[in-house]
């Protein structure tokens, strides 16, 4: 058994065949400029490309070096917390594979959680080489998250920070199926605190995140963490309930002292207001609801098919 580092570096991977080794570089050269021992843990996620060969190499010429390879895509999230889970560092990193999330950071990540805080994140100033409609949705989506939750997620943040072993431990015993890790490390509290970088274009490739997946992220991050949208179903159906009986009411004074119209048109804006406003209710409960009987079902996150990780825990 060896004694455990004192940095874990984790790193989701899929499919950065042509990021790996140079982001590599980048991070042994800053590791050498730090007197600690490290280790750095990649999660390979189901990469459909030579991800894992590079990583195997890796692994081969640097024995600081660790992989997780799962059986299939989980998704960055399920990556992270692989990582984050399997760490056995003092305090643990967690940045992309992609470069975007810059290694030279992580001195001021570490001499400000050597300060005293369990958790400090790297908040991005300017968003290099993204496209304008990623830009404006996350914007959007930070704005959002932060006015219906009622604990305090940090805008503009990614997953990019430092977290230290306490943090960890927490997580551990966090078992909800759709993560959104940053919002559970918000949740947590401790002390926690941020540092401004410039967020840098992809070293290669292309984004991983369709908008697709994107979708789904943002509602597993609201979902997770408020009750907002099942509270807006109920009184925009109050509401429309309200504008109803108000029409009842209107139609049968006309029928009787006035004089009755053909009404085509209110009749069919009112059904198809009314069935719109009962599929949205009946949506936003199923979101929910997928999502309690998901974790009722209570399957291991993801699978690990292979890993060359020193089995210290059990
Ligand atoms: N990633 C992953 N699984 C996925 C999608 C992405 O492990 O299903 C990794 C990816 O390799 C990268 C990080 O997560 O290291 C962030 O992904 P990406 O750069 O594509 O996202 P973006 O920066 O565009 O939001
Ligand atoms: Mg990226």
């Amino acid at each position: 058994m060896s004694t455990p580092p004192d940095l874990s570096i984790v790193i989701p991977v899929y499919n950065e065949e042509m990021n790996i080794n140079k982001l590599y570089q980048r991070l042994a050269s800053v590791l050498s400029g730090m007197t600690l021992s490290a280790e750095i843990i990649y999660v390979n996620d189901g990469s459909k490309d030579h991800s894992l060969a590079v990583l195997h190499s890796l692994a081969a010429s640097d024995p600081r070096v660790h992989f997780i390879d799962f059986s299939r895509n989980f998704g960055h999230q399920l990556a992270i917390s692989a990582g984050i889970e399997n760490a056995r560092g003092e305090h643990i990193v967690i940045m992309d594979g992609d470069g975007q999330d810059p290694p030279e950071l992580i001195p001021e990540l570490l001499a400000k959680a050597l300060e005293g805080y369990e958790v400090v994140y790297a908040r991005r100033r300017k968003r290099q080489g993204e496209n304008f409609l990623k830009k404006f949705t996350a914007r959007m989506f930070y704005r959002i998250l932060a006015r219906i939750t009622n604990i305090e997620i940090p805008v503009d943040t990614g997953d990019f920070r430092i977290i230290h072993r306490k943090i960890q431990q927490i997580l551990k015993r966090m078992p909800e199926q759709h993560k959104y890790i940053r919002g559970q490390i918000s949740w947590i509290g401790f002390n926690q605190t941020w540092l401004e970088y410039d967020r840098e274009e992809r070293m290669g490739g292309e984004t991983k995140f369709t908008y697709k997946k994107m979708m789904r992220f943002a509602l597993d991050g609201i979902s997770s963490f408020s009750v907002w949208p099942l509270k807006v179903a109920t009184i925009s159906g109050f509401l429309v309930s309200g504008v109803a009986f108000a029409l009842i009411v209107y139609s049968l004074y006309e029928k009787f002292f006035g004089t009755t119209e053909p009404g085509w048109t209110s009749l069919h804006i009112s059904v198809l207001f009314i069935g719109g406003i009962q599929l949205i209710g009946i949506g936003i409960l199923g979101e929910y609801l997928g999502r309690v009987s998901e974790n009722v079902k209570n399957r291991p996150h993801y699978i690990i098919r292979d890993t060359n990780l020193p089995h210290d825990e059990t």
